[in-house]
């Protein structure tokens, strides 16, 4: 007889989280994440690290916070100013654009202070819900599923989704798992995404979800 629907599902969250609390116990150190200990900075940091690496992020922060210490010295700015202080990174003329926006925006409509809701923080220039996500998670602890490139394909390879687009990733995991997983997924998917399941070839020889992944075909060990 066919399994009930509820029964695949249960025996799919069980998986799911038993490969969340593997991924955890490997990746209990913090990585290089955008995470920086205040919600403006890490808003700042993580608005920029579309498209570009959270390291290169990293690296151009800290002068950064120098020159514009207040979102006020940041909605001051001259944006050729700010385009030469994050030149490294990729799309750096429009996130110049963007940070200047976001800065007057935080100051004009939030007083200077990081709302504390999706809804308030998708509204801000340059937002959208996977950096509100991390901003709740990271500054506010609140339950949130950051879908970011790594999250997007390993879910997909590991059958936890069908879905194809972040938006309805994030809606069949909120569905999938109780809330107090949902920050773990991104905590633990973007250190193994770059570690083993990356982009290009995945390294599932040496995947401790090897026997719990559906993704074929599997990379040998070379
Ligand atoms: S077995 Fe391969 S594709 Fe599957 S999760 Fe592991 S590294 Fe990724």
């Amino acid at each position: 007889m066919a399994k009930s629907m509820t029964k695949q599902r249960d025996e799919k969250q069980e998986r799911v989280i038993r490969s969340l609390r593997i991924l955890g116990k490997l990746y209990r150190e913090k990585g290089k994440t955008t995470d920086l200990g205040n919600p403006k900075d890490t808003l700042i940091a993580t608005v920029l690290s579309a498209q570009t690496t959270d390291a290169q992020v990293l690296r151009i922060f800290p002068d950064l916070k120098k020159r514009y210490p207040t979102f006020e010295k940041l909605a001051q700015a001259r944006i050729s100013d700010l385009e030469k202080s994050i030149k490294s990174i990729g799309f750096y003329k429009t996130k110049s654009r963007r940070l200047k926006e976001l800065a007057r925006d935080m100051l004009t409509r939030f007083n200077g202070r990081v709302p504390k809701t999706m809804e308030e923080l998708v509204t801000l220039p340059g937002v959208g819900r996977k950096t509100a996500s991390i901003v709740l998670s990271f500054c506010f602890n609140t339950p949130a599923i950051a879908v970011d490139t790594h999250v997007h394909r390993i879910v997909r390879r590991l059958g936890w989704t069908k879905s194809d687009t972040p938006k309805h990733i994030e809606q069949d995991l909120r569905k999938l798992l109780p809330k107090q997983y949902w920050s773990k997924i991104n905590n633990v998917l973007v250190p193994f995404g770059r570690d083993i399941c990356k982009s290009r070839k995945p390294q599932c020889w040496r995947c401790p979800l090897l026997h719990d992944c559906p993704y074929e075909p599997k990379t040998p060990n070379p």
